[in-house]
């Protein structure tokens, strides 16, 4: 049976998955993630598709990313010995102004890819190593890389520029928006499971440790909250959201604050947890009830109606809200807060449906329909693997 493995590498995390290909959709065969890579403790799990545990808890030394790989290798050749990889899909987080689906990945086209580390410092340097690591231990299978900023590449010219002076806009600087394999998803699922909707006029709210929202039209972004990095519009669970240009003059002038340090500031101290003062973990604030964890999730909720209010003005309206991502598929909570008072725009939870996580979780006389979908990036991965694969049997990596 052939396979592709999916790659999902973060600063200090790898997510990956194995799908059989078949046919059909690929069949998730197992999925899981290494965390902590570089630290004392790094953490593993994985789990099949039948919710048999694999691994979990602490690991050994994990000193970088080509470790991390090895382990995920060993662990899928010890649990899967049968597998025949023959693609490795990467989650890259940047494809520049010109990529809007995925591409096979070479040692060149990484290089070019890597031309681009410098729009997003903290991801793509990461998800090239994983690229380049992988080529190395499958060196007889497809690379294939799916990008964050692919979804969102064709949305209209006011989505995409700064009213900075043009050269910036040439150079690159632009609303690239992000999360795309997650809206990909979503769009898809809706193709298939509502047809009617995804014609329509659809927010979807990926809401996890990074979080963004998305405007479509007929299954397509016209606008994302996310711009030119990972750092701007609804905070998240360390990053500062939405923020004035000026605060970063002010941090550097008069604080004296250096790029480094206002990067760490902004990516690793700031929203939930920067608020809180406890955690960047929405479970844990829900359960906290301090003074702190309530303005968090406040200021959390607040600027998700202040982006949908917007979003609903470009679109002319709405006709259907998805919750997506860990806190959008599970947080009652946060779902609530954020559709209370919403009437105005066709919104009217209900409350049963919400406190079950049902799918659909709006009242049957909600103009909006609003539903909670589990999002899966890696399967988009491992589906555009299979497309590619299937346009061309074998796609070199020379
Ligand atoms: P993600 O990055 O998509 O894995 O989402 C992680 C976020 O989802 C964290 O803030 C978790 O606390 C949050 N989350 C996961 N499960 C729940 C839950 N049952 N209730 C509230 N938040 C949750």
């Amino acid at each position: 049976m052939t396979h592709v493995v999916t790659l999902n590498a973060g600063s200090s995390s790898m997510k990956f998955g194995l799908f059989e290909l078949t046919d059909d959709d690929p069949i998730m065969v197992c999925t899981g993630a290494v965390e902590r890579i570089g630290e004392p403790e790094p953490l593993v799990k994985a789990k099949s598709s039948d919710g048999s545990v694999l691994a979990s808890g602490t690991a050994g030394e994990i000193r970088d990313h080509a470790a991390a790989l090895d382990w995920v290798l060993n662990l899928l050749a010890r649990s899967f010995p049968n597998s025949d990889v023959t693609a490795v899909g990467h989650r890259v987080v940047h494809g520049g102004p010109e990529i809007d689906a995925p591409v096979p990945l070479t040692k060149a086209s990484i290089q070019e890819l890597d031309k681009l580390s410098p729009f997003a410092p903290l991801h793509q340097p990461h998800n090239l190593a994983g690229a380049r690591a992988a080529m190395e231990r499958f060196p007889n299978a497809d690379q294939i890389a799916c990008f964050d900023t692919a979804f969102h590449r064709n949305h209209p010219w006011e989505n995409d520029v700064f009213a900075l002076p043009r050269e910036y806009y040439d150079k690159g600087v632009r609303r690239y928006g992000f999360h795309g394999l997650s809206y990909e998803f979503i769009s898809d699922h809706m193709a298939k499971t509502a047809p009617l909707l995804h014609e329509g006029r659809v927010v979807v709210a990926h809401l996890g440790n990074g979080a963004s929202m998305c405007a479509m039209i007929g299954g397509r972004s016209v606008g994302s909250t996310m711009g030119f990095s990972a750092l701007d519009g609804l905070p998240m669970g360390s990053r500062c959201g939405q923020l004035d240009p000026g605060v970063v003059l002010y941090l550097m002038d008069q604080e004296g604050l250096s790029a480094d340090e206002i990067s760490d500031l902004l990516f690793r101290k700031s929203g939930l947890l920067g608020l809180s003062g406890l955690s960047n973990d929405m479970r844990t604030l829900e359960k906290a009830d301090t003074r702190e964890s309530r303005q968090a999730i406040s200021y959390f909720t607040f600027r998700i109606r202040r982006e949908l209010g917007a979003m609903a003005a470009i679109l002319g309206g709405i006709d259907a809200l998805v919750f997506t991502g860990g806190i959008g598929e599970n947080s009652r909570l946060v779902r609530e807060r954020v559709c209370s008072g919403m009437g105005w725009l066709g919104i009217e939870l209900n409350p049963d449906a919400n406190a079950d996580n049902d799918r659909i979780i709006s009242t049957d006389l909600s103009r909006v329909v609003v539903m909670a979908i589990p999002t899966n990036e890696e399967l988009v991965i491992a589906r555009a693997a299979a497309d590619l694969l299937a346009k061309r049997p074998r796609l070199r990596t020379a």
